[in-house]
């Protein structure tokens, strides 16, 4: 026997799931003689890339661990007494395990299919009903990306409901986070809203004003009394947002109860790891009358085709696919999982858990402000939750180096220091605090009466501000406090939800690839986790060699100069990209470049992302090839060269299509004075083959969520990093906070300067994984496996566009439109698919009435296959209705999903039988997944919105009360 040792595990064959028989046979399948055959008949070889990319070698799963280990062990792990937004956290165990390193639920999709993500719509609702009560609000959202965009957003929701036109100015507290006014700055000026920045206590409220802004604690931690400011502003037409703290809300008398219009904040210290700035998920709260104004998902109570208690997504008509440019905001990918945590960490913890949680941290505060007085510091706040502010003077240095001896980090400002705490410190910490500051004044912790203070801590907070009111008292915050109860129910949401443990999730556009375990297991290391975003920079550079890496990696794979990796998502990628070239535009005297041209099949977000930057927006046609219509683009960006900014384009195009002219359109642009913004939704059918900058983009975003494995969370995270020609480098967006300027940046587009920071070790993983070579198989399976169930499904679904030589890209649309004529909606198949144990693919985008299908390189053929026979199984029963066979209006896809419940209850009416309603096809026994629930009403639910935990008892219907739903029985 010969042994061979240089065998090295390849982790692009556990990616790309086709094997080389299975290959061969889908090859034979579309007909064509090999994979590059198929390559060059779908990639237009004047944009294919002259040479291979140029990336390190793929290292296997074990060894990019390993490397990885190193790199992250050049971040120094420091305690961090920073606040400013980001504090340290115990993430309980069980829900570290259950949730956040779970593919159960990191893998789910947004919960658009509701009846089988009951589990998730549930555990937001939660999120929503804790926002709900320590808030004092009367309506939350299930989660926006970070603090300061939450705030932006609610400066723009000010902006859009005032009634006086020519009000337009917000006035913003000086004591908000320095990076929340860094994005609100941003917002603004597209608008021309003039930011008064100052004291709220001195500020002269005026006619001009729409909005107003303070924060609670403020950002040196004081705790103001606002009534009297949330009055006088109210007395003036101006609404009051304020940006609140949830953990300190356990102790504090709520904004609702004080005049707060919007409250807005970070959930983060409700037990999701810092991770150098993100994932952590924002909240939004407000009053029922401005529901529907508000920005992000919110999550609401229903009812099922049964009358039972249901969830699904409220009020969609205010999302940017139906109100695209007049949309409220371009909020997408959002921050589900991190929501979900944190709602979870509610639920462990309960109202008493919380109340302990919070005492400490404030109490711990008390004692460190009494004990550093008694040692003669001079204390700058008075009132205050966690954070104690002093004035050091000449002993600032000697603090500082004492405090890094130390291995912590605080905050410094001048000759002052605050130091913030959080729920992991302890009193022994605190002693260690005292130490150091009692050396540099030559004395010790002897000097201090510890044990007393300790035994004598009386809260600060003034009477009029202290917390009266209930909250958490809902039985789902006070039933699961053991681990078993909580292992519990974590698991029974679990299961109601499918995820890509259960079936391929073809969702076209959204890309739902593998999100591999070696990319996962990084992002709950400490090392990577428990770093603070604005710790200082000889402490991070494990992250700045990562950042590195990715930044020249994705700069190498879109044919960039740099990248920006600050915005959260995609959305916000875009509106960062299209800030920039507003920037470039006025940099160059161009200030009166603001027309946008969007194809009509454009993404919503793209309109609503323009609208946002300030600019005005063209549609451009498309042909009845589903192509840009050249000549219809030509005469609008001819019509308006001289207010051109950019265009708007997707490719390969939405329609799932490589358009061979993409090279003239965006030469048409440039000839006319715009740039071309690429949306790289669809970057899965590039990487490796072409490029943005090849097809002669200016900037693109990335969905590292899609392309690049990071996971979708049941709705986010995200992060959707732009890169940018060279032109366009010095406008990247800063931050202010920690110093990443480029000579012209815009501000801030994100709270945290490198935003969700601790995911983009993901991307990282799946690119050092791959090498050049793997990604560029990737593509290229992605495009054989979509052309497989293209070829396979041709015949019973008419698949909509394709390029010229017939072939699809990575996704492709199937036409359900002709079934309307006997009655059958493109939902029924999409909830008809759930009883065959899928997700549906991509309904109505983008066109109404189709489903568009991208399958991943990452299925294997016999997953491919599963999809393809339940697809033509249901196109058989579509026929079965049409010729009479099956009830037009009694059929198993009017009826769909079936639930256990309905299958197993004793009166079975229908005309078809159980089995044929359960269990279609063979294969499915093997596969069944059960929705909880039968399908949904959206419509009862709008009309009467409920939108945190209903008490179970009043949850009842009145027989009379439940209305037809909208989707027959
Ligand atoms: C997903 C998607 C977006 C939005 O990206 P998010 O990350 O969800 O904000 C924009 N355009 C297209 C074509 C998309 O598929």
């Amino acid at each position: 026997m010969k042994l061979n040792i240089d065998y090295q595990e390849k982790f692009q064959a556990r990616h790309i799931a086709p094997n080389e028989t299975d290959t061969a046979k889908m090859l034979k399948t579309v007909g064509a003689a090999s994979l590059d055959e198929l390559i060059g008949q779908t990639v237009p070889q004047k944009i294919r890339l002259k040479n291979p990319l140029n990336l390190p070698a793929a290292k296997s799963e074990f060894d990019y661990l390993n490397t990885l280990k190193q790199t992250a062990s050049k971040n120094k792990v420091f305690k961090s007494y920073i606040g400013q937004g980001y504090y340290d956290v115990i993430v309980p165990g069980v829900i570290q395990r259950n949730i956040l390193e779970n593919p159960g639920w990191y893998t789910q999709y947004t919960p658009y299919q509701a009846e089988i993500a009951q589990g998730r719509l549930q555990a937001l609702l939660n999120f929503q009903t804790m926002v709900l009560d320590l808030t004092g609000m009367e309506i939350a959202n299930a989660s926006l990306l970070d603090e300061g965009t939450a705030a932006a957003e609610a400066m723009f929701m000010q902006y859009s409901l005032r009634k006086n036109t020519k009000a337009n100015t917000f006035f913003v507290s000086e004591e908000v986070f320095p990076q929340t006014i860094d994005i609100l700055k941003t917002r603004s000026q597209p608008y021309g809203i003039e930011l008064v920045i100052g004291d709220h206590r001195t500020v002269e409220l005026t006619d001009e004003m729409f909005g107003a802004i303070v924060q609670y604690p403020a950002k040196d931690g004081q705790v103001y009394n606002y009534a009297d400011f949330a009055a006088a502003a109210h007395a003036k037409n101006i609404k009051l947002t304020v940006v609140a703290d949830l953990m300190s809300l356990v102790l504090l008398t709520p904004p609702g109860e004080w005049g707060a219009d919007i409250v807005v904040g970070t959930s983060q210290r409700f037990g999701v790891p810092m991770g150098f700035g993100g994932p952590h998920a924002a909240f939004f709260a407000t009053k029922e009358e401005y529901k529907r104004s508000m920005p992000g998902r919110i999550i609401g109570v229903t009812i099922d085709s049964a009358g039972n208690y249901a969830l699904r997504m409220a009020l969609q008509t205010r999302e940017q696919h139906i109100r695209r440019d007049k949309a409220t905001s371009n909020i997408c990918t959002a921050q589900a999982l991190l929501a979900i945590m944190a709602g979870m960490y509610g639920v462990y913890h309960g109202p008493q858990g919380l109340t302990l949680i919070a005492q400490r941290i404030h109490g711990l505060a008390i004692l460190l402000a009494k004990a550093l007085g008694e040692l003669g510091y001079e204390q700058l706040n008075s009132s205050y939750f966690d954070t104690v502010k002093f004035e050091l003077g000449v002993l600032a240095g000697p603090i500082h180096s004492e405090a890094l001896n130390n291995e912590m980090n605080l905050h410094y400002n001048g000759s002052t220091a605050s130091i913030t705490l959080d729920e992991t410190t302890s009193p022994e910490d605190i002693k260690t605090i005292i130490r150091f500051f009692a050396k540099v004044k030559g004395k010790t912790l002897n000097d201090v009466n510890f044990d007393e203070l300790k035994a004598s801590l009386e809260t600060v907070i003034p009477a009029e501000l202290q917390r009266q009111s209930e909250f958490l008292s809902h039985k789902i915050f006070n039933s699961h406090h053991s681990e078993h109860e909580m292992l519990r129910y974590i698991k029974s949401l679990e299961a109601k939800d499918l995820s890509l443990c259960h079936s391929m999730i073809a969702l076209g556009s959204c890309t739902m690839k593998l999100n591999a375990t070696t990319e996962m297991i990084p992002v709950t290391w400490p090392e990577l986790g428990k770093m603070h975003p604005f710790a200082p920079a000889d402490q991070t550079g494990g992250y700045m060699q990562i950042f590195d890496e990715l930044n020249k990696w994705l700069s190498e794979i879109t044919g960039f100069a740099a990248m920006s990796l600050q915005p959260n998502a995609g959305a916000q990628g875009e509106y960062a990209g299209l800030m920039v070239i507003r920037a470039y535009h006025l940099d160059r005297g161009d200030d009166h470049r603001n027309i946008a041209l969007i194809p009509s099949s454009a993404h919503g977000t793209n309109p609503a992302s323009a609208a946002m930057a300030g600019m005005k927006i063209v549609v451009v046609k498309c042909d009845e090839n589903g192509n840009i219509d050249v000549a219809d683009l030509k005469a609008k960006a001819e019509q308006y060269k001289n207010e051109l900014s950019c265009l708007m384009v997707t490719y390969p195009s939405t329609h799932g299509v490589f358009e061979e002219s993409i090279i003239e359109v965006c030469e048409i642009i440039h000839a006319n004075g715009g740039q071309v913004y690429m949306d790289g939704a669809n970057m899965n059918a590039q990487v490796g083959l072409t490029s943005p900058a090849t097809i002669g983009a200016d900037v693109c975003h990335l969905n590292l969520h899609k392309t690049f494995c990071i996971p979708h969370g049941g709705g986010g995270p995200g992060m959707g990093p732009i890169g940018v020609a060279k032109h366009l480098v010095p406008y990247l967006p800063g931050h202010a906070v920690v110093n990443i300027d480029q000579g012209k940046s815009i501000p801030a587009v994100s709270a945290a300067p490198w935003g969700s920071a601790s995911i983009l070790i993901i991307s990282h993983a799946y690119i050092a994984m791959m090498g050049g070579e793997g990604l560029t198989n990737a593509t290229k399976y992605a495009i054989l496996n979509a052309n497989y169930i293209k070829t396979r499904l041709e015949q019973h679904y008419p698949v909509l566009y394709t390029g010229t030589q017939g072939r699809c890209a990575h996704e492709m649309i199937l036409d359900c439109r002709a079934f309307k004529n006997f009655g059958i909606e493109v939902t029924d198949i999409a909830k008809r698919l759930m009883d065959y144990g899928f997700h549906a693919p991509t309904v109505s985008f983008p066109v109404a009435g189709t489903v568009m299908v991208e399958p991943t390189e990452s299925e294997p053929k016999h997953e491919l296959d599963r999809f393809c026979d339940a697809m033509i199984a249901i196109r058989n029963e579509i026929e079965e209705v049409e010729n009479g066979t099956l009830d037009k209006t009694d059929n198993p896809l009017k009826n769909a999903p079936h639930t256990a419940a309905v299958i197993t209850g004793n009166e079975w009416s229908h005309p078809y039988s159980r089995q044929k309603a359960a269990f279609p096809l063979p294969y499915v026994a093997d596969y069944k997944f059960w929705p909880s629930v039968g399908r949904v009403n959206d419509t009862y639910g709008d009309r009467t919105l409920i939108c945190s935990c209903p008490p179970l008892t009043e949850y009842e219907f009145e027989e009379s009360e439940v209305t037809t739903p909208e989707y027959g029985t």
